[in-house]
């Protein structure tokens, strides 16, 4: 049976980059909401263009399309092993969605680690967030800066900065967190599922102690 993990945190808290290690570690397919709605904007699909104006705004896509595409994503064959999903559920709608698709395929949710944050951090850390849009690799030009400025690691691609992770974008994605998306921490605590890690810890720190968590969920 796969092993169904859900990295839980504000905007900015650290979840794509412990999603990179973890991932590897367990041998997990990495499936972001996020990298998923980007790639269906890049593509210009209907998806992508229904996606992008929420986006843009720093507001949750609707939950059916959201759903729907996370379905599908998690139904494929290299999901088999397990999945660590990234960016959802944001929703108890959401959350609620994904148990049932989840019984369907005959797994259920082991661990759900989430990384506290405070928001002043968020802000600093998604002001200076340097991605690779080829591998989706990311960088923070103070915190973890790449070998080469402006260059991926991995694959040498030219970083670039998220459109929505300007200022005032910043603002309505937090905002929007804690109105939409924090719930979901009681929800996981009371399927005592939920472990707390300190995210302003130096992301190898992190790395250890959600290690830790997964392996004993
Ligand atoms: P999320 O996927 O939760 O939005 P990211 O993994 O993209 O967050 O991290 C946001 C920014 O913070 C990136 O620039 C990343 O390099 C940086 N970062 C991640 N974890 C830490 C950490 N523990 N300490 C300092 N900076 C971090
Ligand atoms: P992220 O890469 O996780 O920061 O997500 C970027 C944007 O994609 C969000 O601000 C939302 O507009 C959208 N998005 C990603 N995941 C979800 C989700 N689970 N539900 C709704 N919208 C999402």
């Amino acid at each position: 049976m796969g092993k169904y993990i859900i990295l839980l945190g504000p905007p900015g808290a650290g979840k794509g980059t412990q999603a990179q290690i973890i991932a590897k570690e367990f041998g997990l397919a990495h499936v972001s909401s996020g990298d998923l709605f980007r790639e269906n904007l890049k593509n210009q699909t209907e998806l992508g263009k229904l996606a992008q104006g929420y986006m843009n705004r720093g507001e949750l896509v609707p939950d059916d399309v959201t759903i729907a595409m996370v379905k599908e994503r998690i139904s494929r064959p290299d999901c088999a092993q397990g999945v660590l999903l990234d960016g959802f559920p944001r929703t108890p709608a959401q959350a609620d969605a994904l148990e049932k698709v989840l019984a369907e395929l005959g797994g259920k949710v082991s661990c759900v680690p989430y990384i506290s944050v405070a928001p002043d951090v968020l802000i600093e850390r998604l002001s200076g967030r340097w991605t690779c849009p080829a591998c989706g690799n990311v960088y923070h030009e103070k915190y973890n800066p790449p070998k080469s400025a402006g260059k991926c690691d991995k694959d040498g691609s030219e970083l670039i900065q998220r459109e929505d992770d300007k200022p005032a974008t910043v603002e309505r994605r937090i905002r929007v967190y804690m109105e939409q998306t924090a719930p979901l921490i009681q929800y996981y605590q009371d399927r005592n599922l939920l472990v707390e890690v300190d995210g302003t810890q130096s992301i190898e720190s992190v790395s250890q102690q959600m290690l830790a968590a997964i392996r004993k969920g």
